[in-house]
C-alpha cells in the first residue's frame, strides 16, 4: 500500500483495524438480543473510561457538537446563567450552543495559549451565582490543556453544574469524572476513544439527572431531550430493546470493540503513552527550533500539540510537502491566526513508529522549504522518549 498516508490530524484519526473490520459486518437489527448485549456493553464501559461508575451514559447517532447541544438543552432553560471558560474556538462556540437556549452567558476567556487561572475562575464564582459552567478539556484550536479536577473542585465549592468538553481529551488524557465531581463530560467517536466519527458520547453524574429532571419548561430541542432518550439509555443498559431514534449499529459495535481495547490496554497506561507521546513531540518540535501555541510544558495536551511555522514559511506549501512525505496533518484553526500554525494530533493509537514518522516528514518538508537545521535532531527525541 505504497499511496497509504497516515493521519496524524486531531481527529478523525488512525483507527484500529479491529475496530474497523466491525464498520463491515452485515448490519443486525437494533433489537437483535446480540446488539443489545452490545449496547449494554458500552454504556457500561463507557462509564469505566470516563471513570463514573455511578453516571448515566448516552450513546446518540451525531457528532461532538450534538453532545454539547445535548448537555446545554438539558440542563439549561431560559434565563439561566452559565459561564464558559473558553480556551480556544470549541469554548466560544459553547457560549454560542447556551445562548440559544436563552443561557445568559459569560465569558471568561484565556490568553492565547493559556488557561485561566483557578483564582479568576473561582473570583467570577464567588462574584456571580451560576447554574451551569463548560469548559474545554483540550481546546484542539490552541492544543491547550485545562485543569480538570481543579475546575470539578471549584464547581463542587460553588454548586455550578460542571460540563467538561472532552472532545479532544477523553481516553488520552486522565480524567476522573465522579472523583473530581464533573457532572457531564462528553466527546465524540472520532478521537481518542477511536471510532468512525458518527457517535455523540456523553456521561452525566446524578446530579446532572437530577438538575434535568426538576426543570419546569420542555427541553427545547427534540432530538436531544433526555425525556427521550433516558428511557432508551435505561433500557439498553438492562438488556431490553427499547427505541427512540435507530442507532447507528454498525459504530456501536466497533465503540464496544474500542472501549474493550482501551479498557484492556489499562486507562493508567493509556493516559502514560499519550503524555509520553505529548512530551516526545514537545521535545522533537524545540530541538528543531519552532514554538508552540500553549505557553507552557504544564498546560500542554497530550492528545495534540500545536508547533508555530518558522517565519518565511508558506503553511500550504509545508503541509503538501508533509503529505508528499506520507503524513497528513492539520492547518491552523483559530480564523485570525491560522497561518501561524499547525496541528499534529497524537491520540489514539498513536505509536512510537507514527511519531517517527511525522517528525521525519516534518523535518524534511521544513528542509525542503528553506528552513535549516540538523537533519534528525527532532527525531532523535523521539527516539529518546522511546
Ligand atoms: N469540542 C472539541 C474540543 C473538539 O475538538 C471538537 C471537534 N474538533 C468538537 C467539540 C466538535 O466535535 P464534532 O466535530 O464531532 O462536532
Amino acid at each position: 500500500m505504497k499511496s497509504r498516508k497516515l493521519l496524524m490530524i486531531p481527529g478523525p484519526i488512525e483507527f484500529e483495524s479491529e475496530v474497523l473490520q466491525c464498520m463491515a459486518i452485515p448490519t443486525p437489527s437494533h433489537v437483535d438480543p446480540d446488539f443489545i448485549d452490545t449496547f449494554s456493553n458500552s454504556l457500561k464501559l463507557m462509564k469505566e473510561v470516563f471513570q463514573c461508575p455511578s453516571g448515566q451514559a448516552f450513546i446518540v447517532a451525531g457528532t461532538g457538537t450534538l453532545a454539547m447541544d445535548m448537555a446545554a438543552a438539558n440542563l439549561i432553560e431560559a434565563g439561566d446563567k452559565a459561564l464558559v471558560i473558553s480556551t480556544g474556538y470549541f469554548g466560544l462556540r459553547y457560549a454560542e450552543i447556551l445562548k440559544r437556549y436563552g443561557a445568559e452567558v459569560d465569558i471568561l476567556e484565556a490568553e492565547l495559549g493559556d488557561i485561566v487561572s483557578m483564582e479568576r475562575i473561582e473570583q467570577q464564582l464567588k462574584f456571580k451565582s451560576y447554574k451551569l459552567l463548560t469548559f474545554t478539556h483540550v481546546d484542539t484550536s490552541t492544543a491547550v490543556l485545562n485543569d480538570a479536577k481543579s475546575i470539578g473542585t471549584l464547581g463542587k465549592k460553588h454548586k455550578v453544574l460542571t460540563v467538561l468538553d472532552g472532545v479532544c481529551s477523553v481516553a488520552a488524557e486522565e480524567i476522573k469524572q465522579e472523583e473530581w465531581d464533573i457532572d457531564v463530560v462528553l466527546t465524540a467517536s472520532q478521537k481518542a476513544v477511536g471510532v468512525p466519527p458518527g457517535l455523540a458520547l456523553l456521561v452525566a453524574s446524578q446530579n446532572a439527572i437530577k438538575a434535568f429532571e426538576q426543570r419546569t419548561s420542555p427541553v427545547a430541542n427534540y432530538y436531544g431531550d433526555w425525556t427521550n432518550w433516558l428511557p432508551v439509555m435505561k433500557a439498553y443498559e438492562d438488556r431490553k430493546a427499547s427505541y427512540f431514534g435507530t442507532p447507528a449499529v454498525n459504530l456501536v459495535i466497533a465503540l464496544e470493540k474500542s472501549l474493550q481495547l482501551i479498557v484492556k490496554e489499562g486507562l493508567d497506561n493509556r493516559f502514560n503513552r499519550h503524555q509520553r507521546a505529548g512530551k516526545a513531540i514537545r521535545a522533537a518540535i524545540e530541538a528543531l527550533g519552532l514554538g508552540m501555541l500553549s505557553k507552557n510544558e504544564q498546560v500542554s495536551a497530550n492528545a495534540l500539540s500545536a508547533p508555530l511555522y518558522p517565519s518565511q514559511m508558506d503553511p500550504a506549501t509545508f503541509l503538501q510537502t508533509v503529505n508528499q512525505e506520507g503524513i497528513i496533518l492539520a492547518g491552523g484553526l483559530l480564523p485570525e491566526l491560522k497561518n501561524n500554525y499547525f496541528r499534529i494530533g497524537h491520540m489514539g493509537s498513536v505509536n512510537k513508529s507514527d511519531l517517527l514518522a511525522t517528525i521525519g516528514a516534518i523535518e524534511t518538508a521544513l528542509m525542503n522549504n528553506g528552513y535549516s537545521h540538523e537533519l534528525g535532531i527532532g527525531t532523535a527525541q523521539i527516539l529518546k522518549h522511546f
